[in-house]
């Protein structure tokens, strides 16, 4: 490996993040403008290959084929039909080389708006408050795939490259299962396309933790809960079971269960410190026909958090046998069907101390004046799968956000100016720079 190039001028880089600023808002408010719900994510896929292919990178397209990486370990059952969706892996190749490679890892889909008459503006025609850009996917995670697009460009406006490989990863359906990312990496460990696992030596997932550097991150598995009663004239309820009832003690139980699992003595080392880091949500429920009608059935879509180090199948057991167990004791006429649909996702820890990482962290502070802090994620990212399935140095960096799967969500786009800054110094200091061409 050759030398890494000099050092790139930070007053330059800076100045020039600042130039870039204005661009930078018009790129993340044009693809915030694209919709990409989880499973329609092709307005947003044809905007950023476009992005891409200004930047001069041209992207291989990875279709998402479940046929091909049902059989490894981080599949999850998916919500939606794969219907020819694909990834966007875009790379830039040096011309000299001989320096070291990342790759930048995000997703493209985003969560259900909600109402949109609780929005200050529609999710989708994005606006820019007091710093702040606003739109569904704005934080999560559109923000941070536009700062490195971004930081690669600054290079170029100064004359330079990477003098390594520089990955682009745009990827589907992370939202709901992973699978948009096991699907790159199925194809890179295969070397199914033109990019193969070995041209990366470090994985940065830009998602929007506030500047802070992950060390590790909570598991997160879906269920859905089909509960059927026996329906009956309210008028003779006793005669009745009601499932929508059950749904709701089901849930008290599971809170409970919650709560063991949140207990000091039970915690994970690195989340010991973390106000309840795991958390059980009833985000969906379904049932009942009529007012005056014991209900037929009903229907909970729920999402719990486990530590690192408990496999998926461990812990959706548990929660299973938890759910049977209080279906037995409300009434035996109770039918429960559990369905696994969705996030199958096991915890992980990022190695901070890797090369790269601590790279990362130096490049942070040279931008902002202070070290990263560490964060143990109470939610779930991709970089899961690079931190499990291959030995490639992989942590989640990226801007400040707020209200993300909420309402009225936004990026900071200071944080976002810093973000992209620091991923321009880390791409000079760890794959080194060259002439442009
Ligand atoms: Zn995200």
């Amino acid at each position: 490996m050759k030398n890494p190039s000099p050092a790139v001028d930070r007053t330059r880089l800076l100045a020039t993040i600042e130039r870039l600023a204005p661009r930078m808002t018009e790129i993340l408010s044009e693809f915030v403008a694209a919709p990409s719900l989880s499973g329609a994510e092709q307005p947003a896929a044809d905007f950023f290959e476009g992005a891409l292919t200004e930047l001069g990178l041209e992207s291989e397209r990875i279709v998402l084929d479940s046929s091909l990486i049902e059989g490894m370990p981080l599949f999850s059952c998916p919500c939606d039909p794969d219907n020819g969706r694909y990834n966007l892996l875009a790379r830039h190749l040096p011309r000299m080389g001989g320096g070291r490679s990342v790759l930048f890892n995000g997703h493209i889909d985003v969560v259900p708006t909600g109402p949109e008459a609780l929005w200050t503006r529609p999710p989708y025609v994005p606006w820019v408050k007091d710093g702040w850009l606003h739109g569904r996917g704005a934080g999560d995670m559109k923000g941070g795939l536009v700062c490195a697009l971004i930081a690669y460009q600054a290079l170029r406006e100064m004359g330079l490259q990477p003098a390594g490989t520089v990955g682009f990863n745009a990827v589907l359906d992370e939202e709901n299962t992973g699978n948009g990312t096991l699907a790159t990496v199925h194809a890179l460990q295969n070397a199914l396309g033109k990019a193969k696992l070995s041209d990366f030596d470090a994985v940065l997932i830009p998602e929007p933790f506030g500047e802070t550097l992950m060390r590790a991150q909570v598991g997160v598995c879906w269920l859905f809960i089909d509960i059927t009663g026996r329906p009956a004239h309210v008028a003779y309820m006793s005669k009745g079971v009601n499932p929508i009832e059950a749904g709701i003690a089901i849930m008290a139980d599971l809170k409970a269960l919650e709560a063991e699992w949140n207990a000091p003595e039970r915690r994970h080392p690195l989340f010991r410190d973390v106000e309840h880091p795991l958390n059980f949500n009833l985000g969906r429920i379904e049932g009942g026909e009529w007012n005056s009608s014991v209900p037929c059935t009903c229907r909970l879509g729920i999402r719990f958090g486990f530590f690192p180090g408990t496999t998926a199948e461990e812990a959706t057991l548990q929660v299973t046998q938890r759910i049977r167990a209080t279906a037995a004791r409300l009434d035996a006429d109770l039918t429960v069907e559990i369905n696994a649909r969705g996030h199958f996702s096991p915890g992980c820890e990022y190695e901070l101390d890797a090369p790269p990482l601590r790279m990362l962290a130096e490049a942070h502070e040279k931008i902002t004046g202070a070290a990263p802090k560490p964060l143990a994620c109470t939610a779930t990212t991709d970089g899961r799968h690079f931190a499990l399935m291959t030995d490639i140095p992989v942590t989640v960096y990226g801007p400040l956000a707020r209200n993300i799967h909420g309402i009225d969500e936004a990026v900071s786009l200071d944080s976002m100016k810093r973000v992209a800054a620091t991923m321009a110094q880390f791409m000079a200091d760890w794959c080194g720079v060259e002439p442009l061409d």
